[in-house]
């Protein structure tokens, strides 16, 4: 067994990743076979509870109000909807529901109250419940415990220092304040970045270096390649090389050996023998679904063909933690605050944020 380090340098990340492919490929394998069973891959379905209208303006997404593309924006969904696509993702194969809302952070009230009864009921399906709704405060983090949530997504998208090129509504230091906050309770830490968003590699490593020396390390990173959409400010970004996503994938797998890391956006762009080599390499994890949250993903039955073919199998829910108790509402220990905590607004400029705002402006 390898040990897991916290304490990375970019320079050890950076040499990893610019090994001899063959060299880096047969440590990733070697480390991720230690550690896991490579035949086995989880699968996780990513539904968007509430979609667009996002007053955030993170340069790849869609879904940001100040941009224009082609995302249509629609409320919280109601409970019902949601435990009729868990059940559906369930037969299909999924052991994970992770439900993503575009908000900045978490407000408490009835969207998040029902937020929470979405946890208690997909948990009690008995599949593993994932959440990304934004910024959240510890009593949120412990209210969404209570419910039963398994893990808390909260990407850090790039390094520090390229995060300032790509959002200038919120800074690092609040994602990593979050992490922390989900830290305070049983919930897993899923946190991970986008590659392809005109970074250079020092960033991708940057990235792992504030990742795999968070301790402990998240229980999960999904490593995405930019889909790059009309009408966002990272349009005109050239598609990620299969060759950047095997590094990647391979250096998350070796920097960060227990975790599962996640092929996420961008697969679609992937043929299998590129998504096989990431497998080989230490992916051991996808998200499932033709759409992600709104960029388009490979159709679930096109995913089992590749498991059958690869002979991979789709992981059992609950195999690395406990299933958490949901604790009913009326029965919590912890009750809405009505916080309103600080998040940071750097509000810096951006030039090409700025620019596809003004495009956006003037085509309405
Ligand atoms: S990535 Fe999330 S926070 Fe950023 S604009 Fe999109 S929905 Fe909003």
């Amino acid at each position: 067994m390898n040990e897991t380090r916290h304490n990375w340098t970019k320079e050890e990340i950076l040499e990893i990743y610019n090994k001899p492919l063959m060299e880096l490929l047969y440590d990733a394998a070697t480390i991720h076979r230690n550690h896991h069973d490579p035949n086995t891959v989880q699968v996780s379905t990513l539904l968007s509870i509430k979609t667009g209208g996002c007053p955030e303006d993170c340069g790849y997404c869609p879904q940001a109000a100040r941009y224009h593309t082609d995302v249509e924006g629609n409320d919280l969904m109601s409970v019902q909807q949601v435990k009729a696509q868990a059940l559906r993702a369930k037969s299909s194969g999924s052991s994970r529901v992770c439900m993503g809302a575009a908000w900045r952070n978490v407000k408490d009230g009835e969207e998040f109250d029902q937020v929470l009864e979405m946890v208690r009921t997909i948990n009690k399906l008995d599949m593993e419940v994932c959440c990304t709704l934004g910024m959240i405060t510890e009593n949120q983090a412990q209210r969404l415990a209570e419910a039963g949530l398994y893990a808390y997504n909260h990407n850090l998208d790039s390094s520090e220092e390229y995060y300032k090129e790509v959002i200038s509504t919120r800074g690092y230091e609040d994602r990593l304040e979050t992490i922390d906050n989900v830290r305070k309770t049983n919930v897993t830490v899923c946190s991970g970045g986008i590659i392809g968003m005109g970074e250079k590699t020092e960033d991708r490593a940057g990235m792992l270096v504030a990742l795999s020396t968070l301790n402990p390390q998240p229980e999960s990173v999904p490593i995405n390649a930019l889909v790059a959409v009309e009408g966002t400010p990272l349009e005109d970004q050239k598609p990620v090389s299969i060759w950047d996503m095997v590094r990647m994938v391979a250096t998350t797998r070796i920097v960060m050996p227990e975790t599962q890391v996640r092929l996420s956006a961008g697969r679609t762009e992937m043929t299998r023998e590129g998504q096989a080599m990431c497998f080989f390499a230490g992916a051991n994890s996808i998200f499932a679904g033709d759409k992600l949250l709104t960029t388009p993903n490979p159709d679930v039955n096109e995913d089992m063909e590749m498991f059958k073919l690869l002979g991979l199998n789709p992981q059992k829910p609950f195999i690395k933690k406990m299933q958490p108790e949901t604790v009913e509402a009326q029965n919590s220990q912890y009750q809405a605050l009505g916080e309103k905590p600080k998040w940071t607004r750097p509000e810096h400029t951006i030039e090409r944020n700025e620019e596809a705002k003004q495009k956006a402006k003037a085509l309405k």
